[in-house]
C-alpha cells in the first residue's frame, strides 16, 4: 500500500548534483543516479490523486502514478513495462524534459509548497535500472506483417514512430544522414545534460526489437526519395528544423560570431571523436564570450563555453528573468557554473575591426503581453552601451529548412516552411501526399523532445490505420 502521508515526512529530494567546480571542467552528466532506497522513498511521496494532473501535463500522457507506485514497491521490471507503453524514450525524457514546466509543475504537491514528486528523475531511474537488470521489450508474440515503412531521420520523432510500428508488426527502416542515431539528442544536446552512452544503449535495444538503421545516408543525396516511395508502403519524415534565426544586426558576419547549433554540434563531435565537417570545432578557451538568447539552446552554449575554459561568459537576454523561455533548472545550473546574466538588454550591433571586439546593446523595459502572453521588451531610448568580448554566439532559435525535392512529391508546406500535418486528420500526421507522414520539429517548429516523441507515435498510429494493420 502506498504511504499517502509520506510527503509530510520526506521532502522532495533530487539525486546528488556534482559541485559546480567539479562539473564545469568536464562533459559528463551532472546528476548522480538515485539509489534504490531513495527512488522508492521519493516515488512514495505521490498522493495518487484521483485526477492526476501530471499525466495531462505530460505530452505523452505517461501513466505516472502507476509507475511511481510500482517503484515505491520496488517492482522496477513492471514499472519499465508500463513506462514504455506511453513513452518510446523514457530515460531521455527523464533527463532532459523541462519538468518544471510540464509534469512536475502540474503535481498537486507543487501547489501546496511541499515540492513536486521528482517525476523526471524517477522516470530515468526506472529505465536505467531495468536495462542494467537485463530488461528488454518482449515482442515475441507480435506477428510480423509484410508491410514496411521508411523513416527519414533518426531523431526522437523518427525513433518513436519506428518503436510503435515494430510493436505492431510493421518493419521500420530508418535513414539518417549523421553517423549516429538520436538527432539532436546526440548532436545538439550537450553531454552534461545527456551522456551519449544513454543513446548507444537505446540503439542496442531498438536494433534488438528489429528496427533497422542506415546511418551516414542522406535522403535526397545518397538515396533518392523516389526509391523510398517505390520500395516502402509508407514514408515518415522526421527531419527536424535546422535553419538558425538571424539577429539581423550589423556585424553579424564578423569572424568570431557563431551560430549556436554549429558551435554545439562541433563541440559534441569533437568530444565524441567524429569528423567535424561541416561544423568545425570552435574553442572558447581564454575568451570573453557573449551568448545572445534566453532559451535552452542559449544555456547549452553558455555552459559549453564554460567547460571549454572561457574566461568569462555572459548571457544577454532582451526580457527579464521571469519572461525567459528556458527551463528554470537550467538557468540555475548555468548560474552555479559561473555564467553571468545580463537581462533587459537587446543587441544592436557587433563591433570590431576584422574580428569581434564587443557587442553594442540597448536597455529594454517590460511592456504589455504579446499574443503568446509574454511581456514585450520595449527599447529605452539613449541607453546604448558596449560589452567588450572576443566571441558572440547567436542562439535565437530555428526554423524548418525543408529540402527542395518536397515539391516534386506534393508535400505541402505552411507559410513558415513547416510540413502541413496534424492529429486532426483521418490518418494522424498524414501530409498532402497520402503515402507520406511527418512529425516532430519539422511539423511543429523547434520544440521539445517529448513533443517529437508524441507526434512520432501518433504518426505511426496514423500509418497503421492507413496500411490497415
Ligand atoms: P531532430 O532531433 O532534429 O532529428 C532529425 C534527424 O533527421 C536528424 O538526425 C537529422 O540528421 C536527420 N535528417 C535530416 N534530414 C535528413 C535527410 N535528408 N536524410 C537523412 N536524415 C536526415 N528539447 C528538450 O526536450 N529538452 C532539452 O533540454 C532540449 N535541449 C535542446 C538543446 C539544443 C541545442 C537544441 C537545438 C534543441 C534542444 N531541444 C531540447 C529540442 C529537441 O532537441 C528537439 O525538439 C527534438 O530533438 C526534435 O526531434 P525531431 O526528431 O523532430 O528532430
Ligand atoms: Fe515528465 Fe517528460 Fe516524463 Fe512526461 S515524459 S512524465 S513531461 S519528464
Amino acid at each position: 500500500m502506498p504511504n499517502v502521508r509520506q510527503f509530510l515526512e520526506l521532502n522532495r529530494q533530487l539525486p546528488e548534483k556534482k559541485p559546480a567546480q567539479e562539473r564545469k571542467v568536464e562533459f559528463k552528466e551532472i546528476y548522480a543516479p538515485f539509489d534504490m532506497k531513495d527512488a522508492m522513498a521519493q516515488a512514495d511521496r505521490c498522493l495518487h490523486c484521483g485526477n492526476p494532473y501530471c499525466e495531462f501535463a505530460c505530452p505523452v500522457h505517461n501513466y505516472i502514478p502507476n509507475w511511481l507506485k510500482l517503484v515505491a514497491e520496488g517492482n522496477i521490471m513492471e514499472a519499465a513495462e508500463i513506462s514504455h507503453k506511453s513513452n518510446s524514450l523514457p530515460e531521455m525524457c527523464g533527463r532532459i524534459c523541462p519538468q518544471d514546466r510540464l509534469c512536475e509543475q502540474a503535481c498537486t504537491l507543487e501547489d501546496t509548497n511541499f515540492g513536486a514528486v521528482t517525476i523526471g528523475q524517477v522516470e530515468k531511474f526506472i529505465t536505467d535500472t531495468a536495462f542494467a537488470m537485463g530488461w528488454k521489450p518482449d515482442l515475441s508474440d507480435v506477428p510480423m506483417t509484410d508491410k514496411k515503412v521508411a523513416i527519414v531521420g533518426a531523431g526522437p520523432a523518427g525513433i518513436a514512430a519506428a518503436d510503435i510500428l515494430i510493436r505492431n508488426g510493421v518493419k521500420p527502416v530508418v535513414y539518417e544522414k549523421q553517423p549516429e542515431i538520436g538527432g539532436l539528442l546526440t548532436f545538439g544536446i550537450p553531454q552534461f545534460k545527456l551522456d551519449k552512452e544513454v543513446v548507444q544503449k537505446r540503439r542496442e535495444i531498438l536494433e534488438h526489437m528489429g528496427i533497422e538503421f542506415h546511418c551516414g545516408v542522406e535522403v535526397g543525396k545518397d538515396i533518392q526519395f523516389q526509391e523510398l516511395m517505390d520500395n516502402y508502403d509508407a514514408v515518415f519524415l522526421g527531419m527536424g528544423t535546422y535553419k538558425p534565426m538571424a539577429g539581423r544586426f550589423p556585424g553579424e558576419d564578423l569572424p568570431g560570431v557563431y551560430k549556436a547549433l554549429d558551435f554545439l554540434i562541433g563541440n559534441v563531435k569533437h568530444v565524441l571523436g567524429y569528423e567535424n565537417d561541416p561544423e568545425p570545432y570552435v574553442s572558447m578557451e581564454g575568451k570573453r564570450v557573449v551568448v545572445l538568447g534566453g532559451g535552452d539552446t542559449t544555456m547549452d552554449c553558455t555552459r559549453t563555453s564554460i567547460r571549454q575554459g572561457a574566461d568569462e561568459v555572459f548571457c544577454v537576454y532582451r526580457r527579464d528573468e521571469e519572461n525567459m523561455p528556458g527551463s528554470r533548472a537550467e538557468v540555475k545550473n548555468a548560474k552555479e557554473e559561473g555564467v553571468q546574466f545580463k537581462f533587459n538588454l537587446s543587441p544592436v550591433e557587433v563591433i570590431g575591426d576584422g574580428k569581434v571586439e564587443g557587442i553594442k546593446v540597448v536597455q529594454t523595459k517590460m511592456g504589455e503581453p504579446d499574443e503568446n502572453g509574454r511581456r514585450r521588451a520595449e527599447i529605452v531610448e539613449g541607453s546604448e552601451e558596449v560589452i567588450p568580448c572576443d566571441a558572440v554566439i547567436v542562439a535565437f532559435g530555428f526554423q524548418p529548412n525543408p529540402p527542395a525535392w518536397f515539391k516534386d512529391f506534393d508535400i505541402e508546406l505552411n507559410n513558415w516552411n513547416g510540413v502541413v500535418a496534424s492529429e486532426d486528420t483521418l490518418y494522424q500526421f498524414q501530409t498532402s501526399n497520402p503515402k507520406v507522414f511527418a512529425g516532430g520539429d519539422m511539423v511543429r517548429g523547434s520544440s521539445l523532445v517529448v513533443h517529437a516523441i508524441a507526434e512520432g507515435r501518433k504518426a505511426a498510429e496514423g500509418m497503421l490505420d492507413f496500411l490497415e494493420v
